[in-house]
């Protein structure tokens, strides 16, 4: 089986033509302020795509870049102010952060209902108990193209590799919520090959180049490879070797033009439902 190919691009810029629409039909723009800290260069490509996205959807957006020796106390200060700024619907703040500040004390620090990353723990806890609230870009985005991609959720299968706060947790509860039956797999997992191969639906997102092998992968499942990774040559590749893993899968997400363009997109879309629950 040679599997097709599943194209995040398009089905990020017709997510984001979309939002732009309802947007452009409020009669507000909603505001976004990105805060970041330091002169990480990967954080400084990120911010600027969301700026412009954020832009180009007809949003009031901002990014609010301070030194790397600025101190938590600062930091919180800033949030603070978003917090309280009514033209402000979604903050987010770039992790990661320079040491001196503890990202868990400042992801703490957004207001709930102006988390447009949807770290904040109130946020998990509802998503972990089934009620409305906002949601893990990454995560969130990873579902959209497995609806684009048709795949049938209700009782698949479904293993997500990788169990971090930012994807694998939350990517684990959205397939819980769409009825999947579910399993996270991670760095202690006693036979992660055979754990894999049952998956009819594969997430992949450890952030190691290439670890999932062809013959990790079922023939026709359906994978979605979450992991960023750069190669000593500047090349980007995913967690799965792209490949083999085609060669048996049914649908598959390529790295990059897979995930990646999604986590964006569904940034705006989580600022727009915080401006449309804030403001009404
Ligand atoms: P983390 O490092 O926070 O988590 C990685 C997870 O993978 C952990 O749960 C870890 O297990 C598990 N893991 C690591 N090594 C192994 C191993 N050898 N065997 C089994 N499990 C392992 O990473 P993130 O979740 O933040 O990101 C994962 C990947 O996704 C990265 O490549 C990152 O760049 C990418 N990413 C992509 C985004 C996008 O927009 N496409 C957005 C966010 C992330 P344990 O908990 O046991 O240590």
């Amino acid at each position: 089986m040679t599997a097709r190919l599943i194209d995040g691009k398009a089905v990020a810029a017709e997510l984001r033509r979309a939002i732009a629409a309802r947007v452009a039909g409020l009669g507000f723009r909603p505001g976004l302020r990105v805060v970041r800290v330091g002169e990480d260069p990967a954080s400084g490509v990120y911010v600027r795509n969301k700026d412009k996205a954020a832009q180009e959807a007809g949003f009031d957006s901002a990014t609010i870049h301070l030194p790397a020796e600025t101190t938590e106390a600062a930091l919180l200060a800033v949030v603070a102010g978003l917090n309280e700024d009514p033209s402000v619907d979604g903050i987010l703040v770039q992790l990661p952060l320079p040491p001196q500040i503890r990202a868990e004390a400042v992801i703490s620090a957004v207001a709930p209902e102006k988390d447009a990353d949807g770290f904040h723990p109130l946020n998990a806890g509802r998503l972990a108990s089934g009620q409305p609230g906002l949601v893990p870009c990454t995560p969130k985005g990873v579902m959209h193209l497995l609806r684009a991609a048709d795949c049938v959720l209700p009782g698949a299968r479904a293993v997500v590799l990788g169990r971090s706060n930012i994807v694998g947790r939350p990517m684990a509860q959205l397939l819980l919520a769409a009825d999947c039956t579910v399993t996270i797999v991670h760095s202690r997992t006693r036979d992660l090959p055979a754990e894999c191969r049952r998956a009819e639906i594969l997430v992949a997102a450890v952030g190691r180049p290439a670890m999932v092998q062809g013959d990790w992968v079922a023939e026709g499942a359906t994978v979605i490879d979450v992991g960023i990774n750069r190669l000593p040559s500047g090349r980007l590749v995913g967690d799965v070797a792209f490949g083999p893993a085609s060669e048996r899968a049914a649908a598959i997400t390529p790295v990059p033009g897979g995930v990646g363009p999604m986590t964006i997109a569904c940034l705006l879309e989580n600022t727009l439902e915080a401006a449309i629950a804030r403001r009404g």
